[in-house]
């Protein structure tokens, strides 16, 4: 069944579309309030089934050519801790999770938990027949970024590969779509930026920009050109959450941020292996099974402060620690490699190659 009517090129929704469209604004505002109302779970967790990448992207380290997906019975499992956790937004990254055979089945019980189901993926494997059953499965919203207009060596990431799946969204997606272009990073091109963003709301989609990090998620201040393009791009209508803060604006300007990162509490990494980890950049720690995180350690990572936070440069992070941002001090800090927490100096962390999270 087509769920948008596509009018030129821009994507009208049907009646259907439009109350599924306002349930889920209604579902996300209650998220925000039970935020608000409470620090003890996690608002967001990233999950990972499927390590193994169809693209090879010069930037990252966060996919491999070998991965097997995680076995369904295990990605449930997973996913019902984090629903015992009460984690509200469970996104599904990679590698890229469009080839995890049972992906369906994931999205199923994320909804059945009572989440927020997400997907980051590269777009490559969407078809009208793949887009319909993400639909039945219920997911709420899609990232899909573009680095570029044409592929080239760094990215294959490109416009002109993925217009086509970007119109077929536009026409059978009953989810939110979101398309994020980069800056930084060796794109050769930061116009590049700009034709996205201008194409996904042309296409009735929001579109976000990005600036790509360095090895550590650390940051790395853009060249006047793609400053340029990034505060242009920031411009423009339909922009997401993060115009209420200056955290990427700080990025751009190459300035710190000053910011409580919540990383292990509010927001969860958890890899194919099942472990949890503050984020993407930050493997390693705290490094335990999802299995045996409590209520207990969601607290303690609460208040832990972490080393790498006045550089890093992860908006998604840093937008669901943005609710607390006027409570709960840090007063606990981490040794390095001993996972242990205590009051002193905040040493470095360790560091993990990443692409886009
Ligand atoms: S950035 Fe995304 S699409 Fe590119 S290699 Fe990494 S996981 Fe795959
Ligand atoms: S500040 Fe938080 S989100 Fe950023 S790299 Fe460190 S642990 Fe990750």
């Amino acid at each position: 069944m087509c769920f948008n009517k596509r009018v030129g090129n821009v994507r009208r929704q049907t009646v259907r579309g439009k109350t599924l469209a306002a349930l889920r604004k209604l579902r996300e505002l209650a998220i925000v309030g039970r935020a608000l109302a409470s620090t003890g779970h996690p608002v967001m967790a990233q999950i990972v089934p499927m390590r193994f990448c169809n693209l090879s992207c010069a930037y990252c380290n966060e996919y491999d050519k070998v991965s097997e997906p995680v076995p369904l019975d295990e990605m449930l499992r997973r996913i019902d801790h984090l629903g015992r956790l009460r984690t509200s937004i469970i996104t599904i990254s990679g590698g890229e999770p469009l080839t995890h055979p049972e992906l369906d089945e994931v999205i199923r019980r994320i909804r059945k938990v009572g989440a927020l189901a997400g997907m980051i993926t590269n777009g490559y494997l969407l078809n009208a027949e793949r887009i319909e059953r993400l639909n039945r499965a219920g997911l709420d919203h899609m990232q899909i970024s573009i680095d570029n207009i044409e592929p080239d060596e760094v990215s294959k990431k490109s416009l002109k590969v993925l217009d086509k799946k970007l119109e077929m969204l536009a026409e059978y997606a009953e989810f939110h779509v979101n398309i994020n272009s980069v800056v930084g990073g060796g794109i050769r091109e930061p116009n590049d930026a700009l034709v996205i963003g201008k194409r996904a709301l042309g296409l009735g989609f929001t579109s976000t920009i990005g600036i790509i990090h360095d090895g550590s998620g650390q940051l790395k201040p853009l060249k006047e050109n793609e400053a340029k393009v990034y505060f242009e791009m920031r411009g423009m209508k339909k922009r997401n959450y993060s115009r209420f803060n200056h955290f990427q604006e700080a990025i751009a300007l190459g300035k710190p941020n000053d910011w409580r990162c919540r990383a292990g509490s509010r927001y969860l990494y958890i890899c194919e292996n099942g472990l949890v980890h503050y984020c993407s950049q930050q493997r390693g720690f705290p490094g335990v099974p999802l299995a045996s995180y409590t209520h207990q350690d969601v607290k303690r990572e609460y208040r832990t402060a972490k080393s790498c936070s006045p550089n890093c440069t992860i908006s998604c992070v840093h937008q669901i620690s943005y609710i607390d941002h006027w409570r709960g001090p840090q007063s606990n800090v981490i040794s390095p490699g001993s996972n242990s927490h205590h009051a002193g100096t905040v040493p470095e962390l360790v560091s993990i190659r990443n692409a886009d999270s």
